[in-house]
């Protein structure tokens, strides 16, 4: 079995981190022996130069045949306001990749606010109170007079039981099998309340996972305090974004925070941070995040394709990961060393190869 892969290199720290992610997936797949189909697929500034748009129609086709993607940060911040192809190209919601998966894992070699973290949180995607997201025609959001702003949340039956279901998946890989579902049922009672009763469903079906539900106050409290009783977090969009960038900054920031973006049938990696144009053309960004991102890929692909190579993949990754950490002579500036992102590439792609 092959899979195909595409590779879509972004803008900024896009264009180095992403081809330090091919580079160890690469390697990673020739060691096991697995087949991957690399498309090279134009995106962003890029995608406006060659085809003039962000988001340019073959991409799109292309992307429709492929088992998943790895996408670098987009620099929309710099695009050009009020035009129409010049916009953060709407991927997510075209391939309704409806939960992000964003771990937090702390590395002893790393300064960190705490040690012993290992959460992987699952945060929905497609609804809540993100209005590009929830409706079709008009804003969820609207000024009646001066004085008055009002805005909805959606919440779905179909949106919080797929993202539970994702939960519990990655919950039975895992050592700790726990989930936590964060909401606040007893105020919103109807939208969290809908959030908590399809993940008590879905929990029925995963006897071997432990399951708890916790108001999301309290979470946001015990993850300062405590995280290292997580597991698994789920939760619904805009407490997700909030509890993951607890979770990044609790480990160590955004250069170590991947990300994986997942649909019923294909997957994209996408590190959490932003194309980070401050430091772009230099050679210093983090590539941690984009290859982790790009593990994580390899690693859903084989669950969810049964491929015990892409398993093995993966495996071969977060281990030679973890030994760059450890000797800690390949880091760069933002980890506290002195390496530029095409040496720690290369220091990882190394500890891979073995
Ligand atoms: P966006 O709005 O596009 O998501 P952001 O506001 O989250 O972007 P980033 O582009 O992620 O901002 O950058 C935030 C800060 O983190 C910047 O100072 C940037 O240099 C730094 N940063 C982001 N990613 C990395 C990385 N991979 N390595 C080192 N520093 C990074």
């Amino acid at each position: 079995m092959s899979l195909k892969i595409g590779i879509l290199p972004g803008d900024d720290i896009g264009l180095e981190v992403v081809p330090e992610c091919i580079k160890v997936m690469k390697i990673a797949a020739a060691r096991e022996r697995l087949e991957i189909d690399w498309r090279l697929l134009p995106i962003g500034k890029k995608g406006h130069e060659e085809h003039g748009h962000t988001l340019p129609a073959v991409t799109e086709q292309n992307l429709r045949e492929l088992d998943g993607w790895v996408m670098g940060p987009i620099g929309h911040a710099a695009y050009p306001r009020g035009d129409a192809t010049w916009v953060m190209p709407p991927v997510r919601k075209k391939f309704d990749l409806f939960a992000a998966v964003r771990p937090a894992l702390s590395h002893a070699a790393i300064a960190s606010i705490h040690k012993n973290v290992d959460i992987v949180f699952l945060r929905e995607l497609t609804e809540g109170m993100l209005y590009s997201e929830t409706v079709v025609a008009g804003l969820p959001e609207f000024r009646p007079n001066d004085d008055i702003t009002v805005a909805m949340r959606v919440i779905t039956r179909k949106g919080s039981s797929r993202v539970a279901r994702e939960a519990f998946e990655i919950a039975r890989t895992r050592a700790r099998k726990r989930v936590t579902a964060a909401h606040k049922e007893p105020v919103y009672r109807l939208a969290c309340g809908m959030f908590a009763e399809e993940c008590r469903k879905v929990a029925r079906d995963y006897p071997d996972v432990t399951f708890e539900e916790m108001m999301i106050d309290s979470i946001a409290m015990k993850l300062v305090t405590a995280p290292q009783q997580f597991d698994v977090v789920v939760t619904t969009n805009q407490f997700g974004d909030i509890l993951t960038d607890i979770g990044a900054g609790l480990v160590g920031g955004l250069g170590l925070a991947p990300g994986l973006c997942v649909g019923e049938d294909q997957a994209m990696a996408q590190a959490t941070h932003g194309s980070a144009p401050d430091i772009a053309g230099r050679n210093i960004a983090n590539p941690y995040a984009m290859i982790m991102s790009g593990q994580m890929l390899l690693a859903w692909l084989g669950r969810k394709r049964k491929e015990p190579k892409a398993i093995a993949a993966a495996g071969r990754i977060q281990a030679g990961v973890n030994q760059v950490i450890a000797t800690r002579r390949h880091l760069t500036r933002d980890l506290g060393g002195k390496a530029s992102t095409s040496e720690m590439g290369d220091a990882i792609a190394a500890a891979v190869q073995g």
